[in-house]
């Protein structure tokens, strides 16, 4: 069932960061920020209105292609890791204070008056989500950019996370509005010229849909029919009980499951399959839509992948 959403905000984006490499070893951020730095022509006409920076978020993490240093960045902007007074000894809890300083808030503290207006944050994932745009609340303008995003990008999905946004440990939230962009499959540490060129082409285009919406277009354009995955819950890997991380694993994705990231699972459908060959079946709320199934760097998150439910909306 369709749902009716009208928005009246007008308030412009006078201010963007454009961010790769919150985690160093997802190359398609990290190399796209790269070549804009040191050719700025490639986007500074996309959005003449707005300030648009650009900036490698872990710049040690991407020296040693790793996911980060000592924690995950992009588990390190809540209000209170942002707001503690203590100096971590820990590289990521640092950087993202000075991350919040240079585009979040003067003060130090975490969503007051934040200084940059939209965030667009670029990953990669192992998973096969294609172009997947999260968004960590409905923010008219990027509702509208999503979806005119998907209907102009094959394989553009749209997933809502929604958070309460002083709590959310994303980089994006430290901005007004925040849109993560999550591309896959691809392996970590590694690049592949056709996402690369595809992401480039989206981040330009939604530097191009910033111009549109501070001229009053965007607001104007008809609602877009689109499917919007939101997050209903994680799900681990089977253990044995009483026994925790990565090694105490005992079974695998299922291989009907394995790569069908936004596909429909109902109650009683394979969901793992243990080494010895038994088959591990769903049962919960149905349909459900799993997405980053087996993403490498969720496995010591202890996720297996995330379910998502879907609603059509017009957006
Ligand atoms: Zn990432």
């Amino acid at each position: 069932m369709a749902k009716y959403c009208y928005y009246m905000d007008m308030s412009k984006i006078n201010t963007i960061v454009v961010s790769g490499g919150t985690h160093g070893n997802e190359l398609t951020g990290v190399r796209l920020v790269s070549k804009w730095q040191n050719n700025p022509e490639c986007y500074n006409n996309l959005c003449p209105s707005a300030k648009v920076d650009l900036v490698l978020a872990n710049p040690e993490a991407v020296r040693l292609n790793r996911r980060y240093v000592d924690h995950d960045l992009n588990r390190a902007f809540s209000k209170v890791c942002l707001e503690t007074s203590e100096d971590s000894k820990l590289y990521e809890f640092r950087r993202a204070k000075e991350l919040n300083a240079l585009y979040g808030s003067f003060c130090g503290k975490k969503n007051v008056d934040p200084k940059v207006d939209l965030l667009l944050d670029i990953h990669n994932t192992g998973s096969n989500m294609g172009m997947c745009l999260i968004l960590s609340d409905r923010d008219p303008f990027a509702m509208r950019a999503s979806a005119t995003l998907a209907q102009e990008f094959n394989n553009v999905r749209i997933y809502l996370q929604p958070e309460e946004r002083s709590q959310s440990p994303y980089f994006g939230t430290i901005a007004r509005a925040d849109i993560c962009i999550e591309i896959g499959p691809q392996h970590h540490g590694t690049l592949n010229a056709l996402i690369f060129e595809d992401s480039e082409k989206l981040v330009k285009r939604c530097l191009e849909l910033v111009e549109e919406w501070n001229r009053g277009e965007l607001q104007k354009r008809s609602p877009i029919k689109v499917d919007v995955y939101t997050q209903y819950q994680d799900i681990g890997y089977p253990k044995p009980q009483g026994f925790f991380g990565t090694t105490a694993i005992s079974a695998m994705i299922h291989p009907d499951l394995y790569g069908m990231d936004f596909c429909r699972l109902e109650d009683g459908d394979n969901l793992f399959r243990t080494f010895d060959g038994k088959d591990i079946q769903y049962h919960g709320k149905s349909p459900v839509y799993p997405i980053f199934i087996s993403e490498p760097a969720y496995y010591e998150k202890d996720i297996a992948m995330s379910l998502t439910t879907k609603t059509e909306e017009l957006w």
